[in-house]
C-alpha cells in the first residue's frame, strides 16, 4: 500500500472520519508491504500483509456473482473516457472486478494513483496501484477520490452508496452494469453494461464536507 494513501484511509468503526496512523513493519519504494494501521479514535487495528491493507475479511460469496472469472478485463479505454479526468494527481478507486482494468487504466491516466478494493485473485498491486480489502465498505474518507469504478457484481445499494460517499463532488462514478443507482448521483449516460453518474456539487449528505 502506497504510504501517502494513509491520509485518505477511513476506519471501519462507526464514528466520524479521523486520521489513521501507520506503524510500518516493512517498506519498499514508498509502499508498505507489511505493517499495522491503527485508529486513534476507537483503537481498531488493521494489518497490511503482502502489500494489501485488510479492514476485515472480505465476503467471498460476493464474488460468486462474478460468473465468469476468466472474463476479459473491463475496457480501460472506455472507463478512462467515462471518468472524464483531466490532469494528473489524486486517486481513483476501483471496486471488485473493476480492479482488473487497473494496469491498463493506469497507463492511460498517468500520474493518478489507483486504489483497488476487494480485488479478485490474480490482481496484484504495483507502484501506482494499492490494494485494500474490506467486508462491506470502502475504507476511504468521504469526498476523497477523483473517481470510482464499480465492478458489475457490486452494482448494489451497499457499494454504490459507498462509491457516492467517497467521490468528490462534481466527479464521477462508473458502474460496470446496467443496474443500480446511488444517493446524490445523477446518471449522465449509459451504454450496454455500463453507466456513469456525477456527484451533485450541492450534495449535503451526512458527513460531507
Ligand atoms: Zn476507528
Amino acid at each position: 500500500m502506497f504510504i501517502e494513501l494513509t491520509d485518505l484511509l477511513r476506519c471501519a468503526g462507526d464514528h466520524a472520519d479521523g486520521h489513521l496512523v501507520v506503524a510500518t513493519g516493512e517498506m519498499r519504494n514508498r509502499r508498505i508491504t507489511r505493517g499495522m494501521i491503527g485508529c486513534p479514535v476507537c483503537n481498531a487495528e488493521y494489518w497490511v500483509e503482502k502489500g494489501v491493507a485488510r479492514f476485515g475479511a472480505t465476503d467471498r460469496t460476493e464474488m460468486t456473482d462474478d460468473a465468469d472469472r476468466t472474463a476479459a478485463a473491463p475496457d480501460a479505454a472506455a472507463i478512462h473516457a467515462f471518468l472524464g479526468l483531466g490532469g494528473p494527481g489524486g486517486y481513483v478507486a476501483l471496486v471488485g472486478t473493476a480492479t482488473r482494468a487497473a494496469h491498463a487504466l493506469g497507463q492511460l491516466l498517468g500520474d493518478v494513483h489507483l486504489v483497488g478494493i476487494n480485488a479478485p485473485d490474480g490482481v496484484f498491486p504495483d507502484t501506482m496501484f494499492s490494494l485494500l480489502e474490506s467486508p462491506g465498505f470502502i475504507p476511504l474518507r468521504t469526498a476523497s477520490v477523483r473517481g470510482v469504478v464499480v465492478g458489475g457484481e457490486r452494482a448494489n445499494e451497499k457499494w454504490l452508496s459507498e462509491a457516492a460517499r467517497v467521490v468528490l463532488p462534481g466527479q464521477r462514478i462508473v458502474v460496470l452494469s446496467d443496474k443500480g443507482e446511488a444517493p446524490g448521483i445523477e446518471r449522465m449516460a449509459s451504454g450496454p453494461g455500463v453507466w456513469v453518474g456525477v456527484k451533485r456539487e450541492t450534495g449535503k449528505g451526512k458527513g460531507e464536507k
